[in-house]
């Protein structure tokens, strides 16, 4: 590949440049004016804003599949090499069928749009929340200790539960999701697929359990007694090995 400086190999003129400059123009992304800007800037912008569009969902402009894919990737690749846990959630809105039949496709559309904004709201800046499918949103939470696990799903289901979604239309639409999850396996390297498919069974379960609820796939407990602590660390009394077992 050629590094040498842009400015001293293309001219822009000679680019074809016209299509992606009205795809970021319609989606929003400030350019810098062409007449100004120096080709290396103009051309820098235009990558960046494609880069930008091809990891977001048009709809709800939260990451697209294509950028949770990698997220997942990187995360399954962390988790392995320091042990740290990291859940995954798939949230599906209950009966949205319903929602498209009784109010229109539009008014769906709304709906996905408003779950997609508090959905984002919900989470710390290191996670993700992805439009994974239609109705379908996936989120992927780095650092969260499988205790924490339900808690955080509940909430997650719970906000959804008590959004005020007002229709263009004036009318309300109530909503819920259902959820379901798995934690990525500690010092094991899994692929996202197999992730995705352990999340996506738990959200089966949640689906025929009767909806509106949350099933996060068992995660195999480790419990150590004060005897084993004290054994691990070489504590010599009883009272010692109990002391240790509660820090
Ligand atoms: P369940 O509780 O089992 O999830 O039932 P459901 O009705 O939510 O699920 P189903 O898969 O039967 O229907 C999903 C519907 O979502 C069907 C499809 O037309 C609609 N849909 C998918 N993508 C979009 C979209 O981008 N906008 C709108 N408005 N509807 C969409
Ligand atoms: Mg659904
Ligand atoms: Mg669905």
């Amino acid at each position: 590949m050629d590094f040498r400086p842009a400015s001293s190999v293309l001219n822009l003129r000679e680019l074809k440049l016209e299509l992606a400059l009205s795809l970021l123009e319609q989606a929003g992304y400030p350019l810098p004016p062409r007449a100004e800007a120096a080709s290396a800037v103009l051309l820098q912008s235009v990558i960046d804003g494609l880069c930008d569009l091809s990891l977001r969902d048009a709809l709800t402009g939260l990451a697209n599949r294509r950028h949770f894919r990698a997220v997942l990737e990187r995360e399954i690749d962390r988790v392995a090499r320091t042990g740290e846990s990291a859940l995954l959630l798939i949230l599906d809105i209950d009966h949205f069928k319903r929602i498209n039949d009784t109010h229109g496709h539009e008014a769906g559309d709304q709906v996905i749009q408003a779950v997609g904004r508090r959905l984002a709201e919900c989470v710390r800046p290191m996670d993700t929340v992805a439009r994974y499918g239609g109705e379908e949103f996936a989120i992927v939470l780095p650092n969260c200790q499988p205790t924490f696990g339900l808690v955080v799903a509940e909430r997650m289901r719970a906000a959804i539960q008590g959004l005020p979604v007002k229709l263009r239309s004036g009318q309300n639409a109530h909503l819920t999701v259902s959820v379901g999850g798995a934690f990525a396996p500690q010092w094991v390297r899994s692929s996202v697929s197999l992730w995705m498919e352990r999340a996506d069974l738990q959200l089966y379960c949640a689906k025929s359990e009767g909806r509106n609820r949350v099933c996060l796939e068992q995660t195999p407990v480790s419990s150590v007694t004060a005897e084993e602590k004290g054994m691990l660390f070489g504590v010599g009394t009883a009272s010692e090995a109990e002391a240790a077992a509660d820090e």
